[in-house]
């Protein structure tokens, strides 16, 4: 009975075994294809994201960086190793401090809201500490498996977009030689002024000042100096108004003054002001020499009635000529619209 009972064991403990054995195996294979799809997924999103012109990184639930390609690596100027050493805060390590504090990071409200959200507003630190402009797109990663559940970040540098937006802005409402406003800013400003005034029924004038005989500055001095000599006038302009006025470069060698909230008393005594200083003063220019310049100013004024921006430029203008034909060197002010001139 002892063979029988050893053999009965023997039999039974290697059924057991093999049971053992087959259920570790199919197990172990599981979790062996578990990984390597998981793997083979990793690779496929390396794989696809590496070539990308775009930074890709992923958080998960946890607030730990899971994943980022190489080109948000060269973005971000750290490798994915230098993004989450010691315990790596990804928060504290790509948002700038204020993003930071203000705990208003995109990221987290992504996940927390469970929504997409875009931004071409925000910035994103380096290593170095350098801040820089981004644009990204937040999108939540919905999954079975809590584990990888997180956002997905897709980012891009976009500094040398917003350096030219800066640039084309600059080209939109400055004049290039004096870095006065331009005609098309001066435009806008005068009907947003305009129309603030003739709703209160405040004042507002409007100066056009026109440099006298100036073509024969270029024509005896060269067409260099003449724009040295705008350059000048445009300073000695702006440096006798208030912080409230505006001054514009209206066209060649015209420039065009808005006063908001000052009456014609106060734009007749400015205009003389700025008069006198441009007769006053002389101009060093190449070769030692010095010119003398004056100018001719046009006033017009709304006080109490209604008028256009078309109008009040059609006045000062008016205002402008009466003065060159008077002899130069002077202002006018003429007070209202008058058809038969
Ligand atoms: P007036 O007293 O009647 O105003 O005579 P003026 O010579 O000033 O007037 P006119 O309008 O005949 O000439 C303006 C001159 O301004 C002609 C043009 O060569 C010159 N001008 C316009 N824009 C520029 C510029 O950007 N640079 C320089 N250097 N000259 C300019
Ligand atoms: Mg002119
Ligand atoms: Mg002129």
């Amino acid at each position: 009975t002892m063979i029988v009972t050893f053999m009965f064991i023997l039999w039974s403990s290697s059924l057991l075994l093999n049971k053992l054995l087959f259920e570790k195996y199919t197990m172990y294979h599981v979790a062996i294809d578990t990984l390597n799809e998981l793997q083979e997924s990793e690779q496929r999103l390396k794989d696809i994201t590496s070539s990308m012109g775009e930074g890709v990184l992923v958080v998960n639930k946890a607030g730990v960086l899971t994943f980022i390609n190489p080109e948000g690596e060269r973005i971000l100027g750290s490798t994915y190793n230098e993004l989450t050493e010691d315990d790596g805060d990804i928060y504290a390590k790509i948002h700038t401090e204020e993003e930071y504090i203000s705990d208003n990071s995109l990221i987290k409200r992504s996940a927390k809201e469970d929504k997409i959200l875009h931004s071409d507003k925000v910035k994103f630190k380096r290593k170095d500490g350098k801040t820089f402009p981004v644009s990204m797109t937040v999108s939540p990663i919905h999954s079975q498996d809590e584990s990888k559940q997180g956002v997905v970040v897709v980012f891009q540098d976009i500094t040398v977009q917003k350096e030219l937006e800066s640039k084309l802005e600059k080209l939109a409402l400055y004049d290039a030689l004096t870095g006065l406003y331009n005609r098309g800013k001066f435009d806008e400003v005068l009907k947003s002024e305009l129309s603030r005034t003739n709703r209160y029924e405040g004042n507002l004038s409007l100066l056009i000042i026109d440099i006298d005989f100036f073509k024969k500055i270029n024509d005896t001095h060269g067409h260099q100096n003449g724009d040295h000599a705008l350059k000048y006038i445009a300073n000695l302009i702006l440096s006798s108004i208030r912080s409230s006025d505006y001054v514009a470069r209206y066209g060649g060698e015209e420039f065009v003054v808005i006063l908001p909230e000052t009456d014609a008393q106060s734009a007749i005594e400015l205009a003389e002001r700025i008069r006198v200083s441009i007769e006053q003063k002389a101009l060093k220019i190449s070769n030692d020499q010095t010119i003398h310049l004056t100018a001719s100013i046009g006033i017009a004024s709304r006080s109490s009635r209604r008028v256009s921006p078309k109008v009040l430029i059609e006045i000062a203008d008016q205002a402008l000529y009466k003065a060159k034909k008077n002899g130069r060197n002077q202002i006018q002010y003429v007070s209202h619209h008058d058809d038969t001139v």
